[in-house]
């Protein structure tokens, strides 16, 4: 089959890569003239991980990235509020964005993707969809695979109806080196009610942080906030928070407002699918939009692999829609308790959280596991 990916993100290049190990012709096309993802770190969970099997690409993600063991919940003096330990048998991984992409990349044939291809839109027949770009001949294809992000074009051309929801924070990302953290394979959050800061360690002494403050969408406030302004919003939190402002550079500091997306009924129309961000931006509370798009990928060659054309896509669209629409769901609400910026609010929150048992902290990602793969 001939299949058109359009967008070479982590899902774009994970589907890619499973795409052409069956046998398919791929040729996958990017708007940028490279690949390459911002500098921040990212986390692949181990349901992901699990979805992998026995792949390379598992074992190359394994290989490249930090296993976490626990993620802890602190006020914004250090206080525990929660503490969900992660079992055994678990990977966790974290690891920086661009590892990622080079990783996933290196199971791709470089002759298989076409940069500077900027996709504008597309038609289709029973029997073909076509593919117009900005500045090259349009081009036919028997699938083709939207991957192209939160603002995606594949997915206006099939007019899918949805809308973007801005969730009322911003956030901003760096990656810093030479830390000291207190464990090396514990990501830490602090809430506080300017908001919230996470530190997640990477291999080699970096970590990532992030920092999500409530914000009106493209806030002029926060446009010109660099690391003398986060130092002095957040001298107050705990001396892991100080520790790794102090060691983030001048420069290098991501600022992205926070959306995810009104669930679709639908990632299938016609011979062209939606994946990834295209088909369910999510908030990033889960650490699960990556994952999810890694995961589209798995399953939808599992179903080409197991069934024909036409009912492999009802099965994608079956085992993906729902499942992944929870995951925008659940992200979403954590997102709202975790803001909260109202002292009192945050008060009342911070002693609920510190009464929930830690199990059951630990046990509200569990249904992440039981979607199926094909
Ligand atoms: C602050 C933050 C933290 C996050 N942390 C995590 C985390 O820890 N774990 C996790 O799993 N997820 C996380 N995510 C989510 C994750 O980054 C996304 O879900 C993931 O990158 C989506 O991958 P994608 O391939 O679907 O889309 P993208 O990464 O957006 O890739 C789309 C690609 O398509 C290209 N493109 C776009 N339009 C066109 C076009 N018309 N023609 C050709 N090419 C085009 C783009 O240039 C891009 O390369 C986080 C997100 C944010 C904002």
């Amino acid at each position: 089959m001939k299949v058109a990916i359009v967008g070479a993100g982590i899902g774009g290049l994970t589907v890619a890569a499973l795409l052409e190990e069956q046998g398919h012709e791929v040729k996958i096309f990017e708007k940028n003239n490279s690949i390459s993802e911002v500098s921040a770190g990212i986390g692949i969970g181990d349901n992901v991980l699990k979805k992998l099997g026995n792949h390379d690409l598992q074992k190359g993600i394994k290989n490249a990235g930090q296993n976490l063991t626990a993620m802890n919940v602190y006020d914004e003096r250090g206080r525990e509020l929660v503490s969900a330990k992660l079992k055994n048998n678990t990977l966790n991984v974290t690891l920086a964005r661009q590892t990622l992409i080079d990783i996933i990349q290196s199971y791709v044939k470089s002759s298989s993707i076409y940069t500077n291809h900027l996709v504008t839109g597309l038609e289709q027949t029973n029997s073909k969809v076509t593919v117009h770009f900005s500045a090259q001949e349009s081009e036919a294809f028997d699938l083709c695979i939207g991957a192209d992000g939160i603002h995606s074009n594949v997915r206006e051309a099939v007019g899918a109806s949805t809308k973007l929801i801005y969730q009322g924070y911003t956030c901003f990302r760096g990656i810093v080196d030479d830390v000291n953290l207190k464990d090396e394979h514990v990501a830490n959050e602090y809430w506080g009610a300017k908001g919230r800061v996470g530190v997640v360690p990477l291999l080699n002494n970096q970590a990532y942080w992030f920092i999500t403050v409530p914000a009106k969408e493209r806030d002029p406030k926060y446009q010109t906030f660099g690391k003398p302004h986060l130092q002095a919003y957040f001298n107050h939190f705990p001396n892991e928070v100080r520790q790794i402002l102090d060691k983030q550079s001048e420069t290098g500091i991501l600022l992205n407002d926070i959306y995810d997306m009104k669930p679709l009924r639908t990632f299938v129309y016609g011979r062209t699918i939606l994946l990834g961000d295209a088909a369910h931006a999510t908030t990033p509370n889960m650490g699960q939009g990556a994952g999810q798009a890694m995961e589209d990928a798995i399953v939808l060659v599992n179903c080409l692999e197991a069934y024909d054309f036409d009912k492999a896509l009802e099965r994608y669209d079956k085992l993906r829609v729902k499942h992944t629409a929870k995951v925008i769901k659940r992200s979403r609400k954590i997102g709202k308790v975790a803001q909260k910026r109202n002292k009192l609010i945050v008060n009342v929150r911070n002693s609920i959280m510190k009464m929930m048992p830690n199990a059951y902290a630990s046990s509200q990602a569990t249904f992440l596991y039981k979607s199926k793969e094909k």
